[in-house]
């Protein structure tokens, strides 16, 4: 039996068959190259990468299991960093004029080929590690951060890392589970796994190879440890955890049908969070009541081009349609950070989280933001939709939302195509947003707090940085008092406030929530119940 530790991103037990998921290194193709410089360039720069992301592991691995496994990595930076190895792929570069992948893969296949021959069974097993970091140097010259993973039977999906998009499309029939080496606890990679209820591991100190797949592992999500081949007695522990996590999750559904309710009568809104329609079933089985958030940017973050108005609306309008008649908040297009499309051709930036996102984009690029808005407003004949907007800092964008979403109706009305009128509210995640409320309230019809950019921005912490997941603090008072000021100005200026950030599902703040009269708390679906329970047994006697 083997014990890793990670950070549990999502309560739950998974038992289950570990598959490998090795992002797919797209083939191989020989190409002539005009630039050599450039192209050397691009070498030197997915081998400073490959390089980074080794020491990181490298790092971890020491500090959490010791010198002995962590050498792998080192033994693994040591191989690309060799001088003969950088000089074959230079020299080949060179020497044919031809693009760094083949460079890059013909090196390894001729120093594994060198290494296999070898007598010394030491060095023959250095064959698989040399394919192993020129695989994983190819991914990053290739760029390549998403793909579809396929599953053929139910697993526990093991990889090195998973980006949202590629989170977002997986099976849900079939994964049980994931881990993964790398990942904090507030990227939208663990939103996801909230959301879409899968037990998750993830900055787990593991070297992931070809052994381990087909092996039993188990997941526990609660306190962020994986076991592989667990022993008998362990195994009948962590199933017993599963089943009382089971029974404690179905006598949460007697909640299902009743009113949130504190027992002096304070009502709260207990809502939803979904990043497209398929999280309905979820949502209705849980019986939120409403959804909260619908982060639309993941329709975009699934497809290779721009979704249509028309693939839009029929999203829109199956998720309005399914929740009869309960409130769906859509929130518009919020691409960019870790939620990155290459169809969108958006320029690296130094900052991304502080970069071209969200509401900045939309604003700048007219036609993508009115596609949208049609859709939505075409949506809204068959359903209770509201529309929300992302990442605002100022009254200016607020008003020149206000402007296009007048341009839309007038578009639609011309063209005799009905739609309804709609709530308009803005998220408040930056503090700029959070300061201004006053002013932001006495345009808009509800104010959702989005705490988790809310707390990146306000302590300056990127919420990525899995090093820095211990300062990433919700709970800080700088976060919460912006939290009480923001609820204040809601309601001195007779508007709603809600929140959708993690934060929202945090049982240990309900309490501070419901004193702070927020009208409504959207969570992950999975999360709903257990949150009405805390609401349906609180009494501020
Ligand atoms: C937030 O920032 O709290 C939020 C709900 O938006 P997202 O997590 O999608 O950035
Ligand atoms: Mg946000």
């Amino acid at each position: 039996m083997q014990v890793f530790t990670g950070i549990g991103v999502n309560g739950g037990i998974a038992i289950g068959q570990f598959s490998m998921y090795q992002r797919k290194v797209t083939e191989i193709v020989r190409k002539s190259v005009e630039d050599v410089d450039s192209e050397l360039t691009r070498f030197q720069e997915a081998l400073e990468k490959t390089v980074v992301h080794l020491r990181k592991l490298y790092e971890k691995a020491v500090s959490e299991v010791g010198e002995a496994t962590a050498m792998i990595f080192e033994v693994h930076q040591m191989m690309i960093e060799d001088r003969e190895y950088i000089a074959s792929v230079e020299n080949i570069i060179r020497a044919e004029k031809v693009n760094a992948e083949y460079a890059v893969d013909l090196t390894a296949i001729n120093l594994s080929n060198i290494f296999s021959s070898m007598d010394n069974e030491y060095m023959k097993e250095r064959a698989v590690d040399i394919k192993d970091v020129s695989k994983k140097l190819l991914s990053f010259l290739q760029d390549n951060a998403s793909e579809e993973i396929k599953m053929n039977k139910p697993v526990i999906l093991a990889a090195d890392d998973l980006v949202p998009s590629e989170t977002v499309q997986l099976d849900r029939t079939m994964i049980l589970g994931f881990i993964t080496q790398q990942g904090s606890a507030n990227s939208h990679t663990a939103i996801l796994a909230r959301t879409m209820d899968i037990p998750a591991v993830v900055g787990v100190n593991i070297e992931l190879n070809s052994e381990l797949e087909g092996k039993l592992a188990v997941i526990d999500g609660f306190d962020g440890r994986v076991y592989i081949e667990p022993e008998q007695e362990v195994l009948m522990k962590l199933m017993k955890k599963q089943l009382q996590d089971n029974e404690r999750k179905s006598l949460l559904k007697q909640l299902k049908g009743k009113e949130s309710i504190t027992k002096d009568g304070q009502v709260i809104k207990i809502y939803a969070n979904i990043g497209n329609s398929e999280d309905i079933d979820s949502v209705l089985n849980n019986d939120a009541e409403g959804i909260g958030l619908f982060r639309s940017e993941f329709l975009y973050l699934k497809n290779d081009t721009y979704p249509t108005e028309e693939e839009q609306f029929v999203a829109y309008r199956t998720v309005a349609e399914k929740m009869s008649g309960k409130k769906v908040i859509i929130r518009t297009l919020d691409i960019g950070a870790d939620k990155k499309v290459d169809y969108f051709n958006l320029d690296k930036e130094e900052n991304p989280a502080l970069g071209y996102r969200a509401i900045r984009i939309c604003l700048d690029r007219n036609d993508l933001f009115k596609t949208q808005l049609r859709a939505i407003y075409r949506a809204s004949m068959y359903g209770k939709i509201s529309i929300m907007f992302p990442m605002i800092i100022s009254l200016e964008e607020v008003r020149k939302i206000k402007v296009i979403i007048e341009e839309v109706k007038k578009e639609l009305g011309e063209e005799g195509i009905s739609f309804a009128e709609v709530e308009l509210g803005i998220m408040i995640e930056t503090p700029a947003a959070a300061l201004i409320s006053d002013i932001l309230a006495k345009e808009v019809d509800f104010f959702s707090i989005g705490t988790n950019d809310l707390t990146q921005y306000t302590l300056a912490i990127d919420r990525q940085n899995q090093k820095l997941d211990k300062l990433y603090d919700p709970y800080h008072p700088a976060v919460l008092r912006l939290i009480d000021v923001v609820a204040h100005n809601a309601h001195d200026n007779g508007i709603w406030v809600g929140i959708c950030g993690e934060l929202a599902g945090d049982l240990t703040m309900t309490e501070t929530f419901l004193q702070m009269e927020i009208d409504e708390l959207s969570v992950a679906p999975s999360k709903v119940l257990a949150l009405r329970n805390e609401v349906i047994n609180f009494s501020s006697k």
